[in-house]
């Protein structure tokens, strides 16, 4: 089966080529840390996750980059409003942030660029499209003219010849009925308080939109292979950043184009008017299990609007525990007689998965392979109709299709270097030989690196301490 992922620049399903050869450069618009997130944002989060841990499952090496905007309309009213820094106030909703991946289990990302701290190479950029003539002064901002960049629209389908010329638009956020010439500069005025920066083009701030063209160019270069974000990013802010590269650098920005569809809670749009507003933290106060919680957001194929309830919430739990009991029985099983079926079972479970997960990452028919996996093999065990050996093997996918999901305990799939396991054979090899000094010497090193080993019927056990 052909690996195709949905290019929303394409509107169809491609197959993935990757632009050089085992290398993946992957861009993902991350959060606006002005409050906390919701969970629509981590539907977002957790969709990027999975397209990351699948093309690492493929084999590619990765580049993957996600940035954090700490500069912008909102983020600006509400520091001020509240009476804090900018930066004291960002801040805060970064590490609020990066708490809240890490309790999804997301993975980090390679790079996390702030904007602030890219202004220089967002100012480059406005002056060469200024120089290009892309783009002009105005009274109260730098604009990008859209005009003159003929394939602006080509991403979100837009027609734009009805436009008025030269009508203009200086807020960061905008609808497709005002598909105007957007700010790239915004000058100073009294609304940014102490938020500006004296350069080249003017003391000012940037817009939005240029953040994401300067950094994704700067680590990922002027042409890379992926850009995810929810599909409300599609118009204006994806397709100013296509108009913003491909002006100043003339070669295609982003070859396929991810998008993930909303999160809407009880079939309708969160509000926090309508009550049905919910960050994650709020969801843990009501002590759900987060890795249900990653679940619920994965579950739904991302292009498909996910309605969020308590029930599924529930079932998700229940879905989890199955899972986990499902190890916990494989290791701790005791069998004496190879199965050849099993074999065959891990060969079928295996390329349905792959076969799923390839067809634009179909995530609820990859589920439904791993349940009926889990099914299959549950029988062999209840019949007691298979070996320990076995038994390992089935450990051993389970594992390798959670380095895809990631909702199983996390000790499950830490990872030895290859110094340890070294270690820990040369002293399996000293014990076979009688040479206990040896063996607790080895023991010694190894706990002074972090790692504890216990000798048990089954082999020997590592756990690593901190
Ligand atoms: P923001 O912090 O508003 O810039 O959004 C961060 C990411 O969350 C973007 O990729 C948005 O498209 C995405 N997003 C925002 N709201 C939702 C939602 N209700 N469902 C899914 N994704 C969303
Ligand atoms: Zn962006």
């Amino acid at each position: 089966m052909v690996f195709k992922v949905y290019n929303t620049l394409k509107r169809k399903k491609e197959e993935f080529k990757e632009i050089e050869k085992g290398q993946v450069n992957m861009y993902s618009c991350g959060p606006t840390v002005y409050n906390f997130a919701h969970i629509g944002n981590f539907r977002a989060m957790i969709f990027s996750d999975l397209v990351r841990r699948y093309l690492k499952y493929k084999g590619y090496k990765l580049k993957h980059v996600m940035n954090i905007t700490d500069v912008d309309d909102k983020t600006i009213r509400d520091s001020r409003k509240e009476g804090v820094t900018l930066k004291e106030f960002t801040e805060r909703y970064t590490k609020y942030f990066f708490e809240d991946l890490e309790t999804l289990n997301v993975e980090n990302v390679d790079i996390y660029p702030r904007a602030t701290e890219h202004i220089k190479e967002m100012v480059n950029l406005v002056k060469n499209l200024l120089d290009k003539g892309y783009a002009y002064k105005a009274e109260d901002a730098i604009y990008f003219n859209i005009k003159k960049f003929k394939d602006y629209g080509k991403l979100s389908h837009l027609k734009i010849d009805e436009l008025k010329a030269g009508a203009r638009v200086a807020n960061d956020e905008y609808d497709k009925d005002n598909a105007h010439d957007f700010a790239l500069w915004k000058f100073w005025d009294e609304n940014d308080g102490d938020v500006f920066w004296e350069t080249e083009l003017g003391k000012g701030r940037p817009g939005w939109h240029i953040e994401c063209s300067a950094m994704s160019m700067k680590y990922l270069g002027e042409s890379f292979d992926i850009h995810t974000g929810g599909v409300d990013l599609i118009f204006p802010h994806h397709e100013n950043e296509i108009a913003q590269s491909e002006a100043a650098t003339g070669k295609e920005f982003v070859k396929y184009w991810l998008h993930n569809e909303h999160l809407l809670v009880e079939n309708k749009k969160m509000s926090k008017s309508l009550g049905n507003f919910y960050t994650l933290r709020d969801l843990l106060e009501k002590k759900y299990n987060p890795m249900a919680i990653r679940y619920v957001l994965m579950a739904t194929h991302y292009r498909q609007k996910l309605n969020f309830t308590f029930e599924t919430l529930e079932a998700a739990d229940n879905a989890i525990k199955r899972l986990e009991e499902f190890m916990e029985k494989l290791d701790e099983f005791n069998g004496q007689s190879n199965n050849p079926k099993v074999a065959e079972i891990i060969e079928k479970a295996r390329n349905d998965f792959e076969d799923a997960m390839d067809d634009d990452f179909n995530v609820s028919i990859t589920l439904s392979a791993v349940f009926d996996f889990v099914k299959e093999i549950n029988k062999l065990i209840m019949n007691n109709k298979m070996s320990s050996k076995d038994a390992e093997n089935v450990i051993s996918l389970m594992n390798k299709f959670d380095s895809v999901l990631g909702i199983l305990k996390k000790q499950e799939k830490e990872e030895l270097s290859k110094e340890i396991k070294q270690l820990i054979e040369k002293r399996q090899e000293a014990r076979k030989n009688k040479d206990w000094a040896e063996a607790d010497k080895i023991r010694d090193e190894l706990k002074e690196k972090g790692i504890i080993i216990k000798d048990t019927k089954e082999g020997v056990r590592w756990e690593k301490i901190n």
